[in-house]
């Protein structure tokens, strides 16, 4: 079906589901709202409505007060948004709770993948491939330089700096909604079994992943823990804390990150990073452009990062595309 989506608009402030008079992911509080997930950039209070997965709305308590107005969306679950919308959450696989959105109105079907990603993540179901007519995709990492390599290889790598430094310990800067549970869940996989220890910043979000049954094991706060019993350690930080006055607290930290950004090594210097882990919650080049030739859209519309190489892969390959160009959307979540 080659429609024209009239009844989609791509406004600044976000996606606009004009029959319904609802918005995805808004930049400013709107009567109803569908939330994709918990990240600070598209999910914000302050909506009369919103429409999101359980787990996201559990984020978005906890994270921004959010709970008036607040309507349960279960994955794979149609939701009528009137104005004869109905509107069905799909798993996205970026983090916990984290959503596509179906759209279906008068025959045609849209897809707002939000952001996500196609590797397996213990911490999330996995993106479920869906057919659509317009498949209005993220492109965080939307160059062909950006490949990310396996998670296990990165964790490798961490555990591997550890055992070289048996007095120091390893503190890795992460992303607290997402990445950081990632990473310990990973840790765990691949057979660490020694308490994780967890800046305070990080704690409420972890301990809400355990309440919501992903598993994590032993996490404890480092606050209060004696420096020389932190040698050979594995601490969890936010990236903002890796060089601050706070790590002092820590024996001699080897400290690293888990962004997709660590691929740029200037990035990597401008940290400060001793260990650099390429782990990212977002699709790489490569899934972006197998997602596009998975679902096979009529349409395919490029928001949120970097859309002009997608843009032009996509003209390459004979596929109708345009870019978008919505604001507010930072990289909370890389
Ligand atoms: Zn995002
Ligand atoms: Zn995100």
């Amino acid at each position: 079906m080659s429609g024209c989506f009239t009844w989609i608009k791509a406004d600044p402030m976000g996606i606009r589901i004009v029959p319904a008079d609802a918005w995805v992911d808004p930049s400013r509080p709107v009567e109803r709202a569908l939330i994709t997930h918990g990240h600070a950039d598209h999910a914000r209070g302050g909506h009369g409505r919103t429409v999101a997965t359980s787990e996201t709305l559990a984020i978005m308590a906890v994270r921004y007060g959010v709970t008036e107005g607040a309507q349960v969306a279960e994955y794979h679950e149609p939701v009528a948004i009137g104005g004869g919308v109905t509107a069905t959450f799909l798993p996205a696989g970026h983090v916990l709770g984290s959503a596509q959105i179906l759209l279906q109105h008068a025959g045609e079907r849209v897809i707002i993948t939000g952001d996500y990603k196609r590797s397996l993540d213990p911490t999330c179901a996995p993106f479920a491939v869906t057919p659509c007519d317009l498949f209005i995709t993220e492109a965080t990492f939307g160059l062909p330089v950006f490949r990310h390599p396996p998670i296990r290889d990165e964790i490798a790598k961490l555990l591997a700096a550890r055992e070289a430094h048996p007095a120091r310990c390893v503190l890795v800067g992460a992303y607290a909604l997402g990445k950081a549970q990632r990473v310990i869940a990973e840790l765990r996989a691949a057979g660490w079994d020694q308490p994780v220890y967890l800046h305070g910043a990080m704690e409420t979000m972890c301990r809400l992943y355990q309440d919501l049954g992903v598993e994590l094991g032993d996490l404890r706060p480092v606050a209060g823990v004696p420096k020389a019993s932190l040698a050979g350690a594995i601490v969890i930080c936010p990236p903002s804390a890796l060089n601050d006055r706070w790590s002092r607290r820590l024996p001699d930290p080897l400290t690293g990150m888990a962004s997709g950004w660590m691929r740029v090594r200037q990035r990597v210097r401008q940290r400060g990073v001793e260990l650099p882990l390429v782990i990212s919650d977002h699709a790489d080049w490569d899934e972006l452009t197998a997602t596009i030739t998975d679902v096979n859209p009529a349409e395919t519309w490029i928001t949120h990062g970097r859309e002009e190489a997608l843009l032009r892969w996509c003209e390459l390959h004979q596929r109708k595309a345009r870019a978008l160009a919505l604001t507010g959307y930072e990289d909370e979540d890389d």
